[in-house]
């Protein structure tokens, strides 16, 4: 029987990323967001966004995945899709919270200009749960409607659910309701929070321990994997996802390269983004004994600072899972 996992494309294992962030404005307000502390920044013009695109034309055969901010608020997405298109990009991948996207012309219009696939926020399997994260009400029937939208669109969706307390105890079932409502899903993304914008704010508050999280996103993983779904997660250790360490999204060798959005920055702006991330990290003493430990990201700083790095235990040279070279 053929499985979802079959049916992965380079679309999902991608090896080259072109980050282009088209501007920091939202219409939600996530608790754990980084953007909100960027929204004085002004966006940059239709043309800065082109010239971004242009600059980096020669990773066309990747993907250009539009970030922010919401990319959706901007009125001449499409304008930037299509310019896209036209310098060679056939992957053009959309990061979205989707509630614009509950106007079905939107998506449309998204479609035509050469939108191939889209990863949506997804915090909640209720309004309750979703909603209280976002700070707006309302707002999980918009990005459900969104959803639906893409997917009608024939869009290729991933779902990315940002962990916190918040949902910690629910990640099972939003796994059971984006199988069961949306089987057009292929993959479902659980990045632990980063520890910037508002995780900073209230890190104890906002971030779980790794033990307490564990459990919760194994049974997730599991849910997900059974039904023939594909899982990636991200910023977590590998010591903490026993039998899914090949779904950690750090493990596949691959280059994501990350715009800078000051337009005066120059090319010295074409970062390394997987190489930044790894820098905010820290692994413990144990760590130099562990397998895994070339591949494996670690914890923030920050967490260690909160909660300390006696959790990580190493995997011994005869108990290290497969995970790809
Ligand atoms: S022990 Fe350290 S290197 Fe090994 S998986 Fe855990 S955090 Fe990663």
């Amino acid at each position: 029987m053929k499985t979802r996992q079959d049916q992965i494309t380079v679309d999902e294992v991608h090896r080259v990323d072109v980050n282009v962030s088209v501007g920091f404005w939202c219409n939600l307000r996530c608790r754990h967001c980084a953007v909100e502390f960027h929204k004085s920044q002004p966006d940059l013009t239709t043309d800065e966004v082109c010239a971004e695109i242009d600059r980096h034309r020669m990773l066309s055969a990747g993907r250009l995945v539009l970030t922010g901010g919401e990319p959706t608020l901007r009125k001449d997405l499409p304008t930037i899709i299509a310019h896209a298109w036209t310098v060679g990009f056939r992957s053009i991948h959309l990061q979205t919270n989707a509630t614009a996207l509950s106007h079905r012309p939107l998506v449309a219009r998204l479609t035509r200009a050469g939108l191939t696939s889209a990863l949506v926020s997804l915090l909640g399997p209720t309004a309750d749960i979703h909603d209280a994260i976002t700070r707006r009400r309302g707002s999980f029937e918009k990005t459900i409607r969104g959803l639906a939208n893409l997917i009608g669109a024939g869009i290729k969706v991933a779902t990315n659910t940002v962990i916190s307390r918040a949902n910690l105890n629910h990640l099972a079932t939003l796994a059971r309701f984006i199988t069961q409502r949306f089987p057009e899903v292929h993959t479902l993304c659980f990045s632990y929070p980063q520890a910037s914008g508002g995780v900073l704010k209230d890190f104890t508050g906002l971030t779980p321990r790794l033990s307490e999280t564990m459990p919760h996103l194994l049974a997730a993983l599991e849910l997900a994997t059974e039904c023939g779904y594909w899982t990636w997660v991200s910023d977590f250790p590998l010591c903490y996802m026993p039998g899914y360490e090949e779904h950690s999204a750090h493990v596949f060798p691959r280059l994501t390269v990350a715009s800078d959005p000051d337009p005066e920055a120059g090319d010295d702006a074409i970062l390394d983004f997987e190489g930044q991330l790894r820098q905010a990290k820290v692994k413990a003493p144990v760590c130099r004994k562990c397998s895994l430990t070339e591949i494996c990201i670690g914890v923030d700083r920050v967490y260690a600072d909160h909660y300390g790095l006696e959790e990580l235990s190493p995997f011994k040279a005869e108990s290290t899972p497969a995970v790809p070279k």
